[in-house]
């Protein structure tokens, strides 16, 4: 039976693009007008459209005309033309292939989102090893991650770890860094990632993958908790992971691990020594003093933890490490979480895809097979992934690379359609609206731990019926870098509450599009934060400049007082502006334009190259070569 697309966008007044979005996600082909099925299939495509309503997404098919773009929108063919002219000046015939981002354009001034999509996307298959499942979840390795400040022994300490209990057990084997290991013990294995440091953990955390099950935070005896210490201490707290502290250097003759443990009292980390919950050990990475001890504390945490995955269970795993290397290609390590990843098997990875070429484990042997908490190494991807990608397993390279390809359209119509910009507090609505958004993201930093409860506790009640906030992290100090890189991979805006960003935070927040906002009054925080919510945030003005110009003579009228003859040099000059003066480097006022003139006639504006007679409201010192700056505020969150 033929359907009619136009009918169906008819019946649940959308695009008939939006519908071919819901035609391709099922799976089904059509020609732009009509598709074919039983009245089941009807049934579950106007079901789908049902569901998918308030999605803005359209999708054509690469190459595609202005004819398709004017079906898919239901607008007359000769008004695309006309608005590919009028608004892009492209010109186009009505059965020439647009460019991607020529359709992406269009696309856009409609209000809509292009996705590209090769045909119809088969279904993915089912991974066939989770049909057959059979055992259900069995232990699993724990997953740690060491952080803390620099110079701390992080290194070291993994180091000691990987030599004491790897190579010297692999008679002459070779270990290599592939960004994680495992160690035997008597009592079970360990994985560590080695990437340590936290931004390889608040990375992959912002992006929904946490991998790590318990946390080492190194601390060095003889230097205390110092301001990354303080931050490893902010993420591992936000993520909720549980934390074991490695007191560091007790072989330094300066050591002093009793004050460490006083110390993070004061961080709300409270050691078992002083009657809390957090365990302890004095570590020496070094000579070695102290790490068996920690490695059983770390086993023992597990055991509490009981974590367990199944090795027959449907594949999860995440990517930790990617890189691109000579003669080998992309590279990327992998942990797998659960189900078991064999070589050969076709794998889908954030944006790209690929067989499982080889596959190899950190000490370079070679592998078939490897389950939950294990490590590997794998060839064969069509390009490099991003750390914190998860994989997802597909029956056939085809069927993968359809996948792929569609992910990477959807996530450069995305791209195009908000211009890769965070996100800010006054687009939180549109956002809402168009990318479905429903939290509003915060990263909280204050300048003791007394406001920055205050802060989470207030904010944390701000809601209405559509939007939620959500605190990704809180912390007491300076807005750093760390926190940007969060806010930009989790969509969060930085609050700052008597804390300002520094230097390295404002050029990255500038460079990643994230919004810093500093208060230093609880109430005005708090009431910004509401409006936001409820979409009404109080007009909001920045500087906007207008040109340029130079006063190149004193005019004195009786009447009108002394003009400035200037000449604009860049830009324009208005009657409504404001302006600033500058005689060399040095400011010498600040105003507004009280009249502006061409020889006799008032005007509105002058441009580049004109020259013109400015009158300033109540000031007259100004001097030849006295340079003009003009700028007006325009309101940015209309
Ligand atoms: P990271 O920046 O935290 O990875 O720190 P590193 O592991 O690079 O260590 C920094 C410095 O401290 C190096 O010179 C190490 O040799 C030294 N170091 C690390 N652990 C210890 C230790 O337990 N005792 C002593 N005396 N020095 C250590």
């Amino acid at each position: 039976m033929i359907h009619t697309i136009a009918d169906i966008a008819t019946e649940f007044e959308i695009r008939p693009g939006q519908v071919y979005t819901v035609l391709n996600d099922l799976g089904l082909d059509h020609d732009g007008t009509s598709f074919e099925g039983d009245n089941d299939t009807l049934e579950m495509v106007k079901e789908s459209c049902l569901e998918n309503m308030d999605s803005k997404v359209i999708t054509l098919k690469p190459n595609c005309t202005p004819r398709d773009v004017a079906n898919a929108l239901g607008v007359p063919q000769a008004e695309i033309q006309k608005s590919l002219i009028s608004k892009f000046k492209i010109m186009k015939a009505i059965a020439n292939p647009l460019t991607e981002d020529e359709a992406g354009r269009i696309v856009t001034s409609y209000g809509f989102e292009l996705a590209l999509a090769e045909g119809p996307k088969p279904k993915p298959k089912v991974d066939p090893r989770a049909a057959i499942k059979v055992g259900g979840a069995v232990k699993r390795p724990p997953v740690v991650t060491i952080m803390g400040h620099v110079d701390h022994g992080k290194t070291s300490l993994l180091d000691y770890i990987r030599k004491a209990n790897v190579a010297a057990k692999e008679a002459g084997g070779i270990t290599q860094h592939i960004g994680a290991y495992q160690v035997m013990l008597d009592e079970g294995l360990i994985t560590f990632l080695d990437t340590p440091g936290h931004a390889a953990f608040t990375n992959m955390r912002a992006r929904g993958a946490q991998v790590t099950d318990i946390a080492i935070l190194v601390v060095a005896a003889d230097d205390g908790i110092m301001p990354q210490t303080q931050e490893a201490i902010q993420h591992i707290q936000a993520a909720n992971v549980p934390m074991i502290v490695a007191v560091n250097k007790c072989d330094k003759p300066g050591a002093n691990p009793d004050r460490v443990l006083q110390q993070l009292t004061e961080y709300n980390v409270i050691p078992e020594a002083y009657g809390g919950q957090t365990i302890t050990a004095n570590v020496s990475a070094l000579t070695g003093e102290g790490v068996p001890e920690l490695l059983e504390l770390i086993i023992l945490q597990a055991d509490i933890m009981d974590l367990k995955a199944d090795p027959r269970g449907e594949l999860k795993g995440t990517v930790v490490e990617a890189k691109l290397e000579k003669g080998r290609g992309p590279v990327a390590t992998l942990l797998i979480e659960e189900g078991t990843l064999k070589s050969g098997d076709n794998l889908v990875v954030g944006q790209t895809f690929g067989r499982i070429k080889a596959m190899t484990d950190f000490r370079g042997e070679k592998m078939n097979e490897a389950g939950p908490s294990a490590p590997v190494e794998i060839l064969g991807l069509s390009e490099v992934p991003a750390a914190g990608d998860k994989i997802e397993f597909f029956a056939d390279e085809r069927t993968a690379r359809v996948e792929a390809e569609s992910r990477i359209s959807k996530a450069r119509a995305k791209e195009f359609t908000n211009g890769g910009r965070g996100m800010t507090l006054r687009d939180l609505r549109s956002r809402m609206q168009d990318d479905g958004i429903k939290n509003l993201n915060l990263i909280i930093k204050a300048d003791v731990h007394g406001s920055v409860e205050a802060v989470k506790g207030m904010l944390e009640k701000v809601k209405n019926d559509e939007v939620e906030t959500k605190i990704i992290l809180s912390g007491v100090g300076q807005i750093t870098k760390a926190d940007i890189d969060l806010a930009a991979a989790s969509d969060s805006i930085v609050v700052g509450f008597n804390a300002r960003a520094d230097g390295e935070a404002k050029k990255e927040a500038e460079k990643r599009k994230v919004e810093i906002r500093t208060y230093s009054i609880i109430y005005e925080l708090i009431e910004d934060i509401e409006a936001a919510v409820k979409g009404m945030l109080a007009p909001k003005f920045e500087e906007q400049e207008l040109g340029e110009a130079e006063i190149r003579m004193r005019l004195q009228f009786s009447k009108k007082g002394i003009v400035a003859g200037s000449y604009i040099t860049e830009g324009k000059i208005t009657r409504n502006a404001k302006v600033r003066i500058y005689r060399g480097k040095e400011l010498v006022h600040e105003g507004e334009v009280a009249t502006l003139k061409h020889f006799k006639d008032d005007v509105r504006e002058m441009t580049m190259g004109q020259e013109c007679g400015i009158t300033f409201n109540n000031w007259e010192d100004f001097q030849e070569g006295d340079r003009v700056e003009a700028y007006e505020m325009v309101q940015i969150n209309a």
